[in-house]
Formats: structure tokens, sequence, C-alpha cells
């Protein structure tokens, strides 16, 4: 049996774990993600290859796949950029290679999620899919014909499109549909009109559910921001489903999925509306990515 580590670096939390060759998550672990002037990506590369050695010295290890957020060119294995974690242009790959004593594949923290929820989650049976994991930011993985779209780490970034909310955006643009969408946004907007600060988007959901107007004045421009959005995205990439995750994703069926496909199909005429579904993988999409690249790198030598 063939087996790989997997580490999928977030902005506050780093996962790992082992993959097995059906698709198992085995042996999983976290540490905090170290933040803080990381321009060179030096502390995470020790953190990352501690842990993938730990991991390949304890269960044996064929290969390792690290994915990070922010711009990656997966090509190049470099990471391009990273607002949370402050990095510019670092040779990701070559330096965890120098570290780590397998093979390692680098990549893209929302495209590995969007290949283990194509192959192995909700988007299973779909040549062509869109996941996109909604939670503090947005965006988006675009699986194509079976295989992750990239553009050099600059596709996906759904988040910052105008989708006609006026709400100004820390990118600087105007409307974006992170700054009505996302978890934060939808928490920072019901603060600034109700004057509280609702514990989370889950709250706000909530709220608008039992009547309060102000919850659902902003959820329901939440949703409508994502219809717009999404729209766009079924008009010109035709996928056949969309994968919903993220924390938003936990508000459930009733409050977010119904609305929001009633909203996209009301947006399509003759355009092929996609199916709408709930992602399966939760937080674990992009370790289970990040161990499917690394059995890719092993397949592809
Ligand atoms: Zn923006």
């Amino acid at each position: 049996m063939t087996q790989v580590c997997a580490i999928d670096v977030g902005g506050t939390t780093v996962k790992a774990g082992i993959l097995d060759d059906h698709g198992q998550l085995l042996h999983t672990t976290t540490a905090p993600t170290p933040i803080g002037r990381d321009s060179d990506a030096r502390a995470v590369v020790d953190l990352v290859s501690t842990l993938a050695n730990q991991l390949s010295d304890r269960h044996g290890a064929a290969a390792v796949g690290v994915v990070v957020p922010g711009i990656v060119d997966e090509a190049r294995g470099l990471g391009v950029w990273s607002q949370n974690l402050g990095w510019r242009d670092v040779p990701m790959r070559e330096l965890l290679a120098e570290r780590i004593g397998a093979p390692v594949a680098f990549g893209h923290d929302v495209r590995a999620g969007g290949l283990a929820e194509a192959r192995l989650g909700a988007g299973r049976g779909h040549e062509s899919l869109l996941f996109l994991p909604v939670g503090t930011g947005i965006a988006a993985a675009i699986v194509l014909d079976g295989r992750c779209y990239s553009a050099g780490g600059w596709a996906g970034e759904i988040g910052h499109v105008d989708v006609g909310y006026e709400q100004s955006c820390y990118c600087g643009l105007r409307g974006c549909l992170e700054a009505v969408s996302s978890g934060a946004a939808i928490a920072r907007r019901y603060a600034a009109k109700a004057g509280r600060r609702p514990a989370g988007a889950a709250e706000v959901a909530a709220l608008a559910l039992s009547g309060d107007v102000v919850a659902e004045s902003v959820w329901s421009d939440a949703i409508g921001g994502l219809a717009h959005a999404l729209a766009w995205s079924a008009s010109v990439l035709a996928p056949g489903v969309i994968v919903l995750g993220g924390g938003l994703a936990d508000a459930g069926q009733r409050r977010l999925l119904n609305p929001l496909r009633e909203r996209l199909a009301a947006r399509l005429s003759y355009q092929r509306v996609p199916e709408v579904v709930p992602a399966e993988l939760g937080d674990r999409a992009g370790c289970v990515g990040a161990g499917l690249m690394a059995f890719d790198l092993l397949e592809s030598r």
C-alpha cells in the first residue's frame, strides 16, 4: 500500500496527516501557523518540513504534498504572494525539497480542496466543477474537464468581482463579492447596521430566519452577491456542479443552498443551470487535496 504525507498551511492552523491510496486521511495533527514578519516564509518552511519528516518517519510516506494560501504558481513551485502570511515570491517547493527526504508536490489550498471534492467528495461524477469555499475570504477552484485550472496562480479570484452592492473592500475596489458575502463581511455588515456585533455569520443566518429585519437584509445581500458571481461563472465556464464549502456552507440547506439555487436559476435563461451542493470533505479538503497532488507527482515520475 502506498501512502503520502499531506500538509495544508492555513491562515491560522497547519493541518497535516497521512493519505492512503483509498483516500483516507490518517494520523492527523495540527499546529498553529507561525505568523509574523515572514516575508521569506522561513518559519513556515521550518514547521512544514519538521511535520513532514516526523509523519514520514513514523508512518512511511512515498511523497509529500504541501498546499498554501494566497497566489501560488504550481508550475514554478512559487509562493507568489500571501496577504495573511506576508510572503512574496518564495521558491517554496525548492526550500521544502531541501529539507524533506521525499519528493515534494506544492500547490494552492483552494485548488487542492477543489481537486479533493472533484475526485472524492461532492463533485464525483462531474468533469467540470467550481469549488467555492466561503469563509473569512472567498476564492474559487476551477476544475475543467477533470483538470484544475491555475493560470500561473491567478485563476479563481472570484472574491473581488463587483457584485453590485457598493460596499468598499480592503483590496481597494468597491462592490466586491468578498465584501458582501464572506462570513466576515456578513458579521461586519450586520454589526454596522444593527449596532451590535454578532458571534458570526451563522448567528446572522439564524436571526434572519427568525425574522430580524436587519439580519434578513444582510443575509439576502450575501446570497444575492453569490448568485450574481455564480451566474457569471456558470455562463462562462458551465460547470456541472458548484460545490459550496467553508464556514458559510455550515449555515445549511434552508438558509443558504435553497435561496441561492433559486436566485442563481433566476439569473440564468438558456444557460446550463449547475447543481449547487454542499462540500463533503469539510475542512479536510485542502489536506486531502495536498495528498492527491503527492500521489499525482508519484504517478508522473
Ligand atoms: Zn475586493
